[in-house]
């Protein structure tokens, strides 16, 4: 249904016309994982993108956007805009990324910024929704997942790791995954790290240490994990910049926090569109994407058109 809303958008024009009246304003793309075309054990998880949509993707971004960085949005615009401006996220730090987007932003030229959960790399483990998209993969619906997964993101974060390893994937007669499932859903190696960080294209943020849900956590905490990621993060790139909260969950105080921490700017997981220099840097909205999107799909996602539908549309319901 959405998606043939998409399609008509970018027929009827209506697409090109948000394109150019958000010209001044910066669509911030949040991806998770690129993974191969030949992979089936992804198959359905929205989250992790196959590689041939990605392409697509970026070749619509060279064409119709200026793809920059973060910093830059942060600085004043002295030339005036040609294009509209699009920023590259990726949240969690997959070997994937590295894998599979890497060599398409370089085929294409284009900067990314990726968040790293630090304590997830090189560390041979998998992160506990993927545990719960492999050992259900087939059995739950999308919404029954995401009400599960909601549900666990209320546990303190150690509960939540020992209730997956020990009360949920028993509960699924789940033992150990493949090594395929391991070698798509693996985070980065120290290896895999320095050669992105070695890159002119990448910027390396930080996503906590393990990627707890800030809104489960002491002030202590949360000033622990985030420093902790820094700490973990400096020896690659110095100055760690940027920051993303697991999830897009904290609280309103919390900003004080990781502009102490010295974070230029933070992303959210709110949708929308950033105008810089009106909205707070530490609270940029972005746009998800995730799998299924064709180039028509996406081009009208990302053009603007749906946030004030999608406004309309809630306050009718709720009327
Ligand atoms: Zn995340």
């Amino acid at each position: 249904m959405k998606n043939l809303l998409f399609q008509l958008c970018y027929y009827s024009g209506i697409s090109h016309l948000f394109r150019a009246l958000n010209k001044h304003k910066v669509v911030v793309l949040m991806y998770h994982g690129v993974m191969s075309d030949e992979s089936t054990v992804d198959s359905g998880d929205w989250l992790q993108i196959k590689a041939h949509e990605f392409r697509a993707q970026m070749a619509w971004l060279k064409k119709h956007y200026d793809v920059c960085t973060l910093e830059s949005i942060l600085k004043d615009q002295t030339t005036p805009v040609s294009k509209p401006r699009a920023v590259i996220t990726f949240d969690d730090g997959y070997a994937n990324n590295y894998q599979y987007a890497f060599p398409i932003l370089k085929e294409f030229e284009l900067p990314a910024t990726i968040f790293i959960t630090t304590g997830m790399v090189d560390s041979n483990k998998l992160f506990w929704w993927d545990k719960v998209y492999l050992a259900t993969r087939g059995k739950m619906s999308f919404d029954t997942r995401r009400a599960f997964e909601e549900r666990c993101k209320q546990l303190k974060p150690r509960a939540l790791e020992d209730y997956i390893d020990h009360e949920f994937l028993p509960s699924q007669g789940i033992t150990q995954f493949s090594d395929e499932a391991y070698e798509a859903y693996r985070p980065l190696t120290h290896h895999e790290l320095s050669k992105l960080a070695e890159s002119d294209l990448i910027t390396l943020g930080s996503h906590t240490h393990n990627h707890e849900i800030l809104t489960q956590l002491s002030d202590k905490q949360v000033n622990e994990t985030v420093r902790q990621s820094i700490t973990e993060l400096t020896p690659f790139i110095g100055n760690v910049k940027f920051f993303a909260a697991p999830n897009g969950y904290y609280k309103p105080h919390h900003l004080k926090i990781f502009k102490k921490a010295g974070f230029k700017a933070a992303v959210n997981t709110e949708r929308g569109i950033y105008l810089p220099f009106t909205f707070n840097p530490y609270e940029i909205p972005r746009i998800g994407i995730g799998r299924g999107y064709s180039q028509r799909s996406f081009a009208s996602l990302i053009s603007g058109f749906w946030e004030p539908l999608d406004k309309l549309l809630h306050h009718i319901i709720k009327r």
